[in-house]
């Protein structure tokens, strides 16, 4: 490896190391430059053959572990999913670039694209970031996302399985308060919502789980008076795509009845019903109210 080579994988580190230090956890990064850092190390070039040099004294050639390689965990691509991942970069560097929000452009921290598999076959779509969202540039990484990471194990998936976005890709901005949420006004909605399209139109999942009675309303448009209690567990349709609407996490970790529990893991059920997916007794038996209780 040429010593101009490895100053630049030096400095790479580096800078990798400081963006994770301050919090960051993904980085995007274009098709062609992860084609790039896949190619192997450039060998330096030769020097003139000194006749004398013991072999013990040359430059050791770098053996394959050595290289830096990039390992995907995913079965090499088809064209067909290689445009897709390329149009999905496309996008997120479009979201990320997004400025059609001033006021949000100036108070956030990061735009909070979407994280997860895009060959999911199940998306779930929240409001917008919260303040941990808008730090670490990751839908649901807060207190409601964690509940959300449970409730997708606890239907026998991962996180990674499946794909994670918002209505809002952006914090809603609070003037003046150094602390809270506000909900999306429908201006912010109707201006973001073009993204979600394209995410799902993409992706295009085999169902959407939509949280709370924002994400609802942002979908399908707010009809007062009609509230989650009365939207949840019924199936709508949203792009051709069957939408379950449900409590949004962090109404589930308020001290309500057991039962608002048991209805959002009937959805739940619902849902792995309508993937194929086999429900244990055990799952069945989830948030059941115990006899005498
Ligand atoms: N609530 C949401 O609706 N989305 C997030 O990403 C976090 C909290």
């Amino acid at each position: 490896m040429s010593d101009d080579y490895r100053l630049l994988l030096d400095s790479t580190i580096q800078h990798l190391n400081d963006l994770k230090s301050r919090g960051a956890r993904f980085l995007s990064i274009s098709g062609e430059t992860l084609q790039a850092l896949q190619a192997p190390a450039p060998r330096p070039r030769a020097a003139p053959a000194p006749t004398s040099v013991p072999s013990v004294m040359q430059e050791p050639r770098p053996s394959p572990q050595s290289r830096l390689t990039i390992v995907s965990t995913k079965p090499a691509q088809t064209a067909a999913s290689g445009d897709k991942s390329s149009r999905f970069e496309e996008l997120r560097r479009r979201v990320l670039g997004c400025t059609k929000c001033p006021h949000l452009v100036a108070s956030r921290k990061s735009v909070v694209f979407g994280v997860g598999d895009l060959n999911a076959q199940l998306m779930f779509v929240g409001e917008a970031p919260g303040a941990d969202e808008d730090r670490l540039g990751e839908p649901f990484v807060g207190k409601a996302g964690q509940l959300l990471t449970k409730i997708i194990e606890t239907m026998g998936l991962s996180r990674e399985s499946v794909y994670i976005a918002n209505i809002l890709k952006c914090r809603p901005d609070t003037p003046g308060q150094s602390y809270g949420n506000r909900p999306p006004t429908p201006e912010e909605m109707e201006r973001c919502l073009p993204y979600l399209h394209a995410q799902i139109d993409l992706i295009k999942p085999k169902a959407i789980v939509a949280l709370g009675a924002t994400a609802v309303d942002g979908l399908f448009g707010k009809v007062p008076g009609i509230g989650i209690t009365k939207l949840r567990g019924r199936w709508r349709e949203y792009r051709g795509i069957p939408v379950m609407p449900t409590y949004h996490p962090s109404y589930l970790l308020r001290p309500n009845p057991q039962n608002v529990k048991r209805e959002a893991w009937e959805d739940m059920m619902q849902v792995m019903e309508r993937l194929g997916m086999a429900i244990s007794e055990k799952q069945r038996g989830y948030f059941l109210a115990k006899p005498g209780a």
